[in-house]
């Protein structure tokens, strides 16, 4: 079975595509094909990686998310060795989906209809221009789905009851990631997952945390958008909602541009005034710069808050986890990070944090609980839902 998963952010396309067996490999596989196209200004670079490692990158002019999509799918069939001989090769095709609202949770056939209940569809890569896809079942897995039962308690806002029948409620997001994270763990301890309590970081540009309960995620930071919790590179995460009344009541800043400094010109950027991408802010903090020490020592001060809610909120923690960009790559993060928590007995193995390998248990031998390096794996994660939707089609 080949399955396309079609990976979809603000302004970037990622895709993958996985050979998929009968029985699922312990380990995530390699996809045979990658690619990823980010564009600005309409101008677009491309990286497309194939099974033997190959990189190949090129910048193409795009003016719509159709036209990058319509780029990466023909690299699929052309070049050296393509991936496939044709796209209809191509059995399922699992959207990451980033906001289900209130009513999707689980992955769904992505029908005329679902399209429709879809909040955001500009987020998806739309297929229709190929017909050789047409027939190809399409299959939507939510960002907000994993949150989609945590208990009322961490779901409703404390403004008025009306809101949360507005649906004005905390949702979650990161949510495949989270689960596949929890997941992972569990595989990696040797351990039911119905008996552990986890505390993922998921800390790439966005940053969120999920406190995990027998597999179940009972909390995490981001709410009704992802802007709540944590500082992220470009957004401010939690602030007082009275310095946006107190902005606007003075008229220094009205709603759409409050939307844009909150989410692109807060965080380590706004803070430092330099950047909001985590490498260059350990660069400049380490040069001496003032700002840039700063925005990590914010940056390091909420998660230590946030990784001390959730543990309370599960009343403990058999393992932390960290996965994305940051979390993966950032040795000084996750040392600062797990600083604060020796009170829990967690003690990290200094040694083993700094190797460059994910999927590894990084605390001390003697610790109370484990901390490991997870590498986030969307894609794979939507494309074994695929593989299991697809096999109860056949078995109905
Ligand atoms: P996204 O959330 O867009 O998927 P990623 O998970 O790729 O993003 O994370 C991007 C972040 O990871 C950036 O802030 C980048 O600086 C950070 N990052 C990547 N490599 C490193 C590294 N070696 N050290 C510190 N931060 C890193």
């Amino acid at each position: 079975m080949k399955v396309l998963v079609l990976n979809s952010g603000s302004s970037s396309q990622k895709s993958s595509l996985y050979p998929m067996d009968e029985t699922l490999p312990d380990d995530p596989p390699t996809p045979i094909w990658e690619g990823k196209i980010e564009w600005r200004d309409r101008i677009a670079e491309a990286e497309i990686k194939n099974a033997r490692g190959v990189v190949q990158k090129n910048r193409a002019k795009v003016s719509s998310r159709a036209e990058a999509v319509e780029q990466l799918l023909g690299t699929l069939t052309t070049g050296d060795r393509p991936a496939l001989t044709s796209l209809t090769n191509i059995d399922v095709v699992g959207h990451r989906v980033v906001h289900g609202g209130p009513k999707y949770e689980g992955p769904v056939s992505l029908t005329p209809e679902v399209r429709a209940g879809i909040a955001k569809v500009s987020d998806f890569a739309p297929l229709h221009n190929r017909a050789e896809l047409s027939g190809v079942p399409q299959i939507a897995v939510f960002d907000t789905g994993f949150q989609r039962r945590m208990p009322l308690a961490a779901v409703v806002y404390p403004g008025p009851y009306q809101w949360f029948e507005q649906n004005i409620r905390r949702y979650g997001f990161h949510g495949i990631n989270h689960q596949y994270c929890a997941t992972r763990a569990a595989r990696l301890l040797g351990r039911d997952l119905n008996s552990l309590k986890l505390v993922t970081c998921h800390l790439g540009n966005g940053c969120s945390l999920a406190a995990i309960r027998d597999g179940h995620s009972v909390d995490t930071t981001m709410g009704f958008t992802p802007l709540e919790g944590l500082m992220m590179g470009t957004r401010s995460g939690s602030i007082d909602p009275g310095i946006l009344t107190y902005l606007i009541r003075t008229g220094r800043l009205d709603g759409q541009r409050i939307d844009d400094v909150l989410n692109t010109e807060s965080g380590l950027l706004g803070i430092s005034g330099t950047s909001g991408d985590m490498r260059e802010i350990l660069a400049a903090k380490n040069k001496g710069h003032t700002r840039a020490k700063l925005a990590f020592e914010i940056y390091v001060h909420r998660l230590q808050a946030g990784i001390g809610a959730m543990v309370a909120v599960l009343g403990g923690i058999d393992a932390l986890i960290f996965t994305a960009g940051v979390g993966e790559n950032s040795a000084e993060v996750r040392e600062a990070a797990c600083k604060q928590l020796t009170f829990l007995g967690l003690k990290l193995d200094d040694a083993a944090n700094r190797q460059r390998t994910s999927d590894r248990d990084i605390a001390a031998p003697d610790s109370a609980v484990r901390v490991l390096i997870i590498r986030a794996q969307e894609d794979w994660a939507i494309a074994k839902e695929c593989w299991h939707i697809m096999r109860s089609l056949r078995h109905d």
